[in-house]
This record gives structure tokens, sequence and C-alpha cells, in this order.
């Protein structure tokens, strides 16, 4: 993603969308994915639950990935802030207060939606 994008620094409080009591990892990991003669890398956050698939990158949102194996964009269907032209910016979840809320991943966009009906997606 583009260095001159900031940024929300509650993104350090996003949790897993599926183990919302867990935050992720705070340590970013790079996978190198590979469709057909293409290959992409994807910065993202992991889940902290060593069995969960679960990641999340301010791009791409919520993803299920292993290594080696082709990732799955778009598992938790997770809101989307579209106040921005350049891009759409899928929403991190966080718990603010007892509340678990969306939060739009770019810093000063402010943008938060009560996500209380994603918690069906919890394990
Ligand atoms: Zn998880
Ligand atoms: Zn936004």
């Amino acid at each position: 993603m583009s260095d001159s994008v900031k940024l929300n620094p509650r993104l350090k409080t996003a949790v897993c969308c599926f183990h919302q009591s867990l935050p992720l990892d705070t340590n970013w990991v790079t996978y190198l994915f590979e469709l057909g003669n293409d290959s992409f890398e994807v910065t993202a956050r992991r889940c902290q639950d060593p069995e969960c698939r679960a990641h999340y990158e301010p791009m791409r949102g919520y993803f299920g990935a292993r290594h080696g194996e082709h990732p799955t964009f778009g598992t938790a269907g997770a809101p989307i802030c579209n106040k921005h032209t350049e891009h759409w910016y899928p929403m991190f979840f966080r718990w603010d207060e007892h509340k678990l809320v969306a939060e739009c991943p770019i810093d000063g966009c402010g943008a938060k939606l009560d996500a209380s009906q994603y918690r069906h997606l919890a394990i």
C-alpha cells in the first residue's frame, strides 16, 4: 500500500473476525501468493489462535490464508468504508468499551459502525 496513507492507530486493537475476544498479533507477516503466472505480496496481521486462518490487511480486509495456499479474500464480509475516492477500505473490528465496532483503517477518517450484527461470525 502507498506510504502516504496513514493507518488508524486503533488498528493496534483490531480483533480476529472469528475470535472476537482475541486481538490480532501485533507483528505483520508478509505472504507471497501465486495465482497462475502472477504473484503478489500481502502484508497482514494474523489471528493469535494457531489454528485460525484469519488475517487482516487494510486494503483487502479480513482474509483466510496459510502459506502455500490460495487466500480467500472477503471471508468475513466486514463493512467497507466508501468515503475515500482512491479505494474502498474494508473495516476492522475492535471493542469500544463493551461494544463490537467496525472502524475504517485510515487515520483521520473516523468512520465507525456498530458491528453487533457481525457477532454471529464469532467462533
Ligand atoms: Zn481467529
Ligand atoms: Zn474511511
